[in-house]
C-alpha cells in the first residue's frame, strides 16, 4: 500500500478523482498541480492511514515514516529548502481534509518548522526581522493551541499585557524586539503548562501536527458534525503537508479568497476579497476590512480601498486566467484560496463553491447554456429543498429592520399586515380587502379559516411542529412560532413587545425565514418563478417519470398548486371543509342527532356545500385526477370542548347544554388516533359516506359539463385494515354512483381505492387490491402505526433519540426506509400481484421530502402528492431520482 502522495512542479501522484483517498483538499491540490498551476509543493497522507490509525490503537503503518521522509525530500528538491536548515529552512502548513468539507476538524497549522534557529534564517533571508518573529509567535500560539492543547487565552493574556506595558494599541505596533519578548513568555508558559519545552525539532513538530489531525477526526465537534450530516466515521481524514508561501512579506504580498461567479446572485463575475501583507485566515477572521479583487466590484461596493486589479495587475491577470481554467476544468463554480508572495501568485485551494438557491439556478442554467454541462447535470446541481426559499416573498436585504421579537422560523417567506387576534377578525378584514397577520398564543384546527385569510401567522407559544407551524408550512404562509418574548392580551386586543404595546390594526411584518418579528411595513422582494427557475423546472419535467400531485382542499391551495405545476390532487381531506362558516353547525347537528333519520336531515344540509366545494376543485384541476378522502377524524373533533364553548354552541344551536356535554363525553376517546375514525365511521354511519359520495359524483357530472373535460374522481377510503371494511364501504359508494348515473343520465367514471396506513393493510395488500383500484400510502399514519408512536406526542422524545444517536432522522420528516419503507414496498408488490395496473401514490408529508421521493421512484410508485409549496421541490426531486 502507498500511504503518501506527492504533488508539485506540474506533477502529482493523485488527482481530483482520488477524493476518497486524498480528501477534498489533497485531491484538488494534486489536480491543480497536474494542470500546471502554481501550487506550493507538498504531499498528502491518505485517509487509509487514518483508518489504520484507529484500527491499530492509534499507531501508524510501519512504512509511513520512511514515506514521509521521502516526500519531504521531494519538497526539498523542488524548493531548495530542508527542515531545520540553518540557511534555507523549509516551513510547511499542515492541513486536514476529509472527503466532504468538515468544520470541527483540527485547524490548519501554518509556519511549521520554525524554531529559535530557523527564525533567524528567515529573518535574514527576508530581510524583515519583524515578519520572521511575528510568524514565529503565530506558530507557537497556533501549534500550542491546536496540537498541544494549551488554552489560547494564556497567549492572548500575555500579548495584552505586553501591549499594555509598551503602550501599544494594535499588534502591528509591535517591533521585532517586542515579539522576541512575547515569544520568550509564550515558550515559558508552554513549558509551565506541559512540563516540557515547546518542541524545537521540525520533525517532532510535524509528527505532532499529523497526530493531532488524525485525533481530531474523533473529537466531539467532528463526531457531532458527522452525525448531523450523515458522514460515516469510516471515511477518515487525510493530512496535507505543503511548503509555505508568505502573503505577509510586506506590501507586495497578499492573501485572498474568491469565487469564480458571484455566490449570492450567480452572476458570471469573479467575486472575492484580499488583504495586503497578511497570512492565511486573516481575510475571513475579520480583523482588518478586506479589499475587493476586481475594480468593478470595488466601484459597486463604493469602497475607497484599491482593488487587487489596481495594486497588483500582473498577479491579478494571472489569477483571472487561472480562475477561468479551474471553472472550465471542474465545470462548476469554484471557491479559491490564493496567496501572493512578493508579486508571485500561488494557488492554495479550489473546491466547488457554496451558493444561494438563486445563484445555484442561475449558474446551472448559464453553464448549460455555455455548454459546460448538460440539462440533466443542471437539474442534478440544484438542491430541491433550497427551492423553498425562492417561492415566497422575502425581505429586501437592504431594508432596515426594526426587530421587536424573535421566534422560530417556522414557515419561510415574509408578510406584512395589520395585527388581528382572532380568526374571525382575520376573515372579516380579509373580506374588506385588507391584509392581516394573525397573532395567537397558539392556533388550533378552528383557526384554519383565519390562517387562510391571513398573510402570515405569529404565535407566542409552540415549536417547529406546533399546529401553527405545520399548517402554515402546508399552506405556504409565512409563520413565526414560539416568539416567547411577546405578550398577547386577547381581552384588550394588544400585543406587548420589546417595551412597546401594539394594538389591533397596527402594522407588523413577520419573517418566517429568520423568525424575526418587525415593526411596520418592510420592503420585500417578490419571488421570480420564470427565468432560471422555469428553465430548470422544464428540464426536470422532461426527465421525471413520477407524476406530482398536491394535497389540497381549498380552492386557493388547489389554484396555487396548479400554478406550481401540480398534476392533480392526491389528497383532499374533506374534514377541513366542515369547519368553515355555518357548516360546522350542520356538522354538529348531525353528530348530535339520535337517529339515522336525524343524521340524514343534517347531512342533507351539508350536501350542497360539499358538492360546490368539489365542483370548484374539479374545475380548477381541469380533468386532472382528484383523490377525495372520506371523513377521517373522530367526530368529537367537531364538538366544542370548554364549558364556555359548549354554552355558546348550545345557545346558538338552540339545544340543551347538558345534552351537548353528554354527547361530547360519550364521544370522548382515550386514544382517538386509534379510535372511532376512518372507515370505522363509514361503517357505523354509512349515511355520512353516502352523502360524501353523492356530493363527489354530482360534482363530477356538473364540473364535467362546465369544463368539457371529463372528471374521473378517485374516492379514497381511509384507515382500512381488513378487506371486508373496504368491501362494505365500496358497496355503498358504488350504489350511490349507480343512483347518480341513473339520475343524471350520464355514465360516471370513477375509482374507489384506499389509504394504506396500517401495517395490516400493507401485509394483506393482495386481498385489499381485489376491491381497491388504487392505493395511496398515508405514510404519516403508517409511520405512527408501524412505530407505535403518536406524532403529536413524539416530539418530546424523538429529539432525545436523535441526540443520543438512536435514530438519525425524524421518521415523520424523512421516511423510515428500513421499516415503514419495507411495508410500502411489500404492499406495492402484493397489490400489483392481484391487480397489475393498480395506481400507487404517496400522500403523507414524505411526498415532499427529496430522500423519500427517491425511495418512491425506486419502488415504482406512479405519483407523489405534497403540499402546494412543495410541488416544485417534488418535481425536481422526482427528476433527480429518475436520472
Ligand atoms: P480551511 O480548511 O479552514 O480553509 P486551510 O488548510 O485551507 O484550512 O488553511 C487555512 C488558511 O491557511 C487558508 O487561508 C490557506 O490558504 C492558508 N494556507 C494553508 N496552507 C498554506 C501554505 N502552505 N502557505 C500559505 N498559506 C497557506
Ligand atoms: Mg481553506
Ligand atoms: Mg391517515
Amino acid at each position: 500500500v502507498k500511504w503518501v502522495y506527492t504533488f508539485g512542479d506540474g506533477k502529482a501522484e493523485g488527482s481530483a478523482g482520488d477524493r476518497n483517498l486524498l480528501g477534498g483538499k489533497g485531491a484538488n491540490l494534486a489536480e491543480m498541480a497536474s494542470l500546471g498551476l502554481p501550487v506550493p509543493p507538498g504531499f498528502t497522507i491518505t485517509t487509509e492511514v487514518c483508518s489504520y490509525y484507529y484500527d491499530h490503537d492509534r499507531s501508524y503503518p510501519i512504512e509511513l515514516e520512511a514515506e514521509v521522509r521521502k516526500a519531504l525530500a521531494h519538497i526539498a528538491s523542488l524548493t531548495g529548502r530542508a527542515f531545520g536548515d540553518p540557511a534555507k529552512p523549509l516551513l510547511v502548513s499542515v492541513r486536514s481534509g476529509a472527503r466532504a468539507s468538515m468544520p470541527g476538524m483540527m485547524d490548519t497549522v501554518l509556519n511549521l518548522g520554525l524554531n529559535d534557529e530557523t527564525v533567524e534564517a528567515i529573518a535574514r533571508e527576508s530581510g524583515d526581522e519583524r515578519f520572521a518573529y511575528d510568524s514565529y509567535r503565530r506558530f507557537i500560539q497556533m501549534y500550542s493551541d491546536v496540537v498541544l492543547g494549551v488554552d489560547h487565552a494564556f497567549f492572548e493574556e500575555i500579548l495584552d499585557d505586553t501591549k499594555a506595558n509598551f503602550g501599544h494599541d494594535v499588534d502591528t505596533d509591535l517591533t521585532a524586539d517586542d515579539w522576541k519578548g512575547v515569544i520568550a513568555l509564550y515558550k515559558s508558559k508552554v513549558e509551565e503548562e506541559l512540563g516540557e519545552p515547546f518542541p524545537q525539532s521540525p520533525e517532532k513538530q510535524l509528527w505532532g501536527a499529523i497526530g493531532a489531525v488524525f485525533s481530531s477526526w474523533m473529537n466531539a465537534r467532528a463526531i457531532t458534525y458527522r452525525r448531523l450530516h450523515n458522514i460515516p466515521a469510516a471515511w477518515g481524514t487525510a493530512v496535507s503537508v505543503q511548503a509555505m508561501v508568505f502573503g505577509n512579506m510586506g506590501e507586495t504580498s497578499a492573501t485572498g479568497v474568491a469565487f469564480t461567479r458571484n455566490p449570492s446572485t450567480g452572476e458570471k463575475k469573479l467575486y472575492g476579497e484580499f488583504l495586503v501583507n497578511a497570512q492565511g485566515e486573516d481575510v475571513v477572521a475579520g480583523i482588518r476590512t478586506p479589499q475587493n479583487i476586481t475594480e468593478e466590484a470595488r466601484i459597486a461596493a463604493g469602497s475607497d480601498k484599491p482593488s487587487l486589479e489596481k495594486v497588483m495587475p500582473d498577479a491579478f491577470a494571472q489569477f483571472l486566467k487561472i480562475a477561468d481554467t479551474l471553472e472550465r476544468h471542474y465545470r462548476d463554480m469554484q471557491d479559491l484560496e490564493f496567496t501572493i508572495e512578493r508579486g508571485k501568485l500561488w494557488m492554495l485551494q479550489t473546491r466547488s463553491g457554496k451558493r444561494t438557491a438563486k445563484a445555484a439556478l442561475k449558474i446551472a442554467v448559464e453553464m448549460a447554456g455555455e455548454g459546460l454541462i448538460g440539462p440533466e447535470e443542471a437539474v442534478l446541481r440544484i438542491d430541491p429543498a433550497s427551492l423553498d426559499q425562492l417561492l415566497h416573498p422575502t425581505i429586501d436585504p437592504k431594508a432596515e429592520r426594526n426587530i421587536i421579537g424573535i421566534g422560530l422560523p417556522a414557515s419561510p417567506g415574509a408578510a406584512t399586515g395589520e395585527i388581528v387576534f382572532s380568526s374571525e377578525d382575520a376573515e372579516t378584514l380579509k373580506a374588506e380587502g385588507r391584509k392581516v397577520i394573525l397573532v395567537r398564543v397558539e392556533t388550533s384546527p378552528e383557526d384554519i379559516h383565519g390562517m387562510h385569510a391571513a398573510e402570515g401567522i405569529l404565535t407566542t407559544r409552540g415549536g417547529m411542529t406546533s399546529h401553527a407551524a405545520v399548517v402554515a408550512r402546508g399552506m405556504g404562509k409565512p409563520c413565526v412560532s414560539g416568539a416567547g418574548s411577546l405578550r398577547v392580551d386577547y381581552r384588550n386586543e394588544t400585543m406587548t413587545a420589546a417595551g412597546v404595546t401594539l394594538k389591533k390594526g397596527d402594522i407588523i411584518t413577520v419573517d418566517g425565514g429568520t423568525g424575526q418579528v418587525l415593526r411596520g411595513k418592510v420592503p420585500m422582494l417578490q419571488p421570480e418563478l420564470s427565468g432560471d427557475f422555469g428553465r430548470i423546472m422544464e428540464w426536470a419535467d422532461k426527465t421525471r417519470r413520477m407524476k406530482v400531485r398536491t394535497n389540497a382542499e381549498t380552492p386557493a391551495d388547489a389554484r396555487m398548486a396548479h400554478s406550481f405545476g401540480a398534476e392533480g390532487i392526491g389528497l383532499c381531506r374533506t374534514e377541513h371543509m366542515f369547519f368553515e362558516g355555518e357548516r360546522i353547525v350542520a356538522m354538529r347537528e348531525m353528530i348530535l342527532a339520535d337517529t339515522e333519520e336525524g343524521r340524514r336531515t343534517a347531512l342533507a344540509k351539508l350536501l350542497p356545500m360539499q358538492r360546490s366545494d368539489f365542483i370548484e376543485l374539479f374545475e380548477i384541476m381541469k380533468g386532472l385526477p382528484v383523490t377525495i378522502r372520506l371523513l377521517d377524524p373522530p367526530l368529537h373533533e367537531f364538538l366544542p370542548k370548554t364549558e364556555a364553548e359548549i354554552a355558546e354552541v348550545a345557545s346558538a344551536m338552540g339545544v340543551d347544554a347538558d345534552r351537548l356535554r353528554e354527547r361530547t363525553e360519550a364521544l370522548h376517546e382515550f386514544n382517538p388516533m386509534l379510535g372511532h375514525r376512518g372507515c370505522r365511521l363509514a361503517i357505523s354511519y354509512p349515511e355520512i359516506a353516502e352523502m360524501q359520495a353523492r356530493a363527489i359524483f354530482e360534482a363530477a357530472v356538473e364540473a364535467g359539463k362546465n369544463t368539457g373535460a371529463p372528471v374521473v374522481p378517485e374516492v379514497m377510503v381511509p384507515l382500512v385494515g381488513l378487506k371486508e371494511e373496504l368491501d362494505f364501504v365500496k358497496a355503498r359508494i358504488d350504489a350511490v354512483a349507480a343512483e347518480v348515473t341513473e339520475e343524471a343520465g350520464i355514465k360516471i367514471d370513477y375509482l374507489v381505492g384506499t389509504m394504506i396506513e396500517l401495517p395490516r393493510a400493507a401485509i394483506r395488500a393482495h386481498e385489499i387490491a381485489e376491491a381497491a383500484e388504487f392505493f395511496s400510502f398515508g405514510t404519516n399514519d403508517l409511520t405512527q402505526t408501524t412505530f407505535g408512536i403518536s406524532r403529536d406526542d413524539a416530539a418530546s422524545f424523538l429529539s432525545v433519540y436523535q441526540r443520543k444517536g438512536i435514530i438519525e432522522r425524524d421518521p415523520f420528516v424523512s421516511l423510515d426506509l428500513d421499516g415503514v419503507g419495507e411495508l410500502v414496498k411489500l404492499a406495492a408488490e402484493r397489490g400489483r400481484s392481484t391487480r397489475p395496473a393498480i395506481k400507487l401514490g404517496i400522500c403523507g408529508e414524505h411526498g415532499g421530502d427529496p430522500a423519500s421521493i427517491a425511495f418512491c421512484e425506486e419502488t415504482g410508485l406512479d405519483y407523489v402528492s405534497c403540499s402546494p409549496f412543495r410541488v416544485p421541490i417534488a418535481r425536481l426531486a422526482a427528476a433527480q431520482a429518475a436520472i
